[in-house]
């Protein structure tokens, strides 16, 4: 295990993409040996406290995916269909203090008038320039969205599908478009709730911590502009059955949620590394 963790360690200091893969091959890899974590009841529900939460996000997905949608047809309408015409790129954002709004560097006509629309639905001061493809703003709905989920996203997140759940929640949270469609403080509730479980920092989860957990999620997911959405009803259904759930009936399953729990984590890490010299110490616990 000593030597998983000291490669995972030299690889977050490597491109984002090869370091998401590596660790995720590596911990494959080790994974194929029996462990006796999978009898640690805590554990156990630390990976379901996961399932829960990719549950919720894709409960989320088809809400989200409109409002973005229906504000990007908008603004097809307003700007028209042209895209940028400047063989700049990338381009860069930068805020002019004089007249209180942003400015980009591409004269083509089409970038700033997207850029105002864009900037207007700005709820707080979490947003990244740097994850969306000034280009593909005409082009692309969820280019819009990518603004709103600040930064160090997956730079793999090209649609709704590619986002995690976290993505979801900034969106809702950091995006105008999104204000009094659902109570704010259910959604920054859930927004605690996934820190909760990935910074976890002995990867484990009481049955009351569970219980909460799970009340949270689907208590976001019946606010009735997600309930008309099936798939935020059926989100709802699968969390529910989550805590009744056996996982050591499927352990090969387990492993590939494992797998997506450490992927989350690693990605989240590769943007702090602080944090994940924490973690470091917390996986030779673990695993030693
Ligand atoms: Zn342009």
């Amino acid at each position: 295990m000593g030597s998983y963790i000291s490669t995972l360690g030299t690889g977050l200091y490597q491109s984002y993409t090869a370091t998401v893969t590596q660790a995720t091959l590596l911990y494959q890899r080790y994974t194929a040996r029996p462990v006796a974590r999978f009898r640690r009841p805590d554990y156990l529900k630390w990976l379901k406290a996961g399932m829960a939460l990719k549950c919720c996000g894709e409960g989320l997905v088809d809400f989200c995916t409109d409002v973005i949608t229906t504000f990007h047809t908008t603004l097809i309408t307003q700007h028209g269909p042209a895209v940028c015409s400047s063989p700049l790129n990338p381009k860069k954002m930068t805020y002019d203090r004089g007249s209180k709004s942003w400015r980009v560097n591409c004269a083509c006509g089409v970038c700033d008038t997207w850029l105002q629309s864009i900037a207007s639905e700005l709820a707080t001061n979490q947003y990244s320039w740097k994850n969306t493809d000034v280009n593909e703003w005409p082009l692309h709905p969820w280019q819009l969205a990518k603004v709103f989920m600040g930064d160090g996203k997956d730079p793999t997140n090209h649609d709704p599908a590619d986002t995690d759940t976290a993505g979801f929640l900034q969106l809702i949270i950091n995006c105008q478009l999104f204000a009094n469609r659902l109570v704010e403080a259910k959604v920054k509730s859930v927004r605690e709730v996934r820190n909760d479980i990935l910074h976890s920092p002995n990867f484990e989860v009481t049955s009351a911590d569970l219980t909460t957990y799970l009340d949270k999620m689907t208590d976001l997911l019946q606010e009735p502009a997600l309930q008309q959405y099936a798939s935020a009803r059926r989100a709802v259904d699968e969390i529910n059955k989550i805590d009744a759930t056996s996982l050591d009936v499927n352990v090969a399953a387990v492993r590939d949620h494992e797998s997506i729990m450490y992927k989350q984590m690693v990605v989240e890490q590769t943007t702090n590394l602080k944090v994940f010299r924490r973690y470091k110490q917390t996986l030779i616990v673990i695993y030693q």
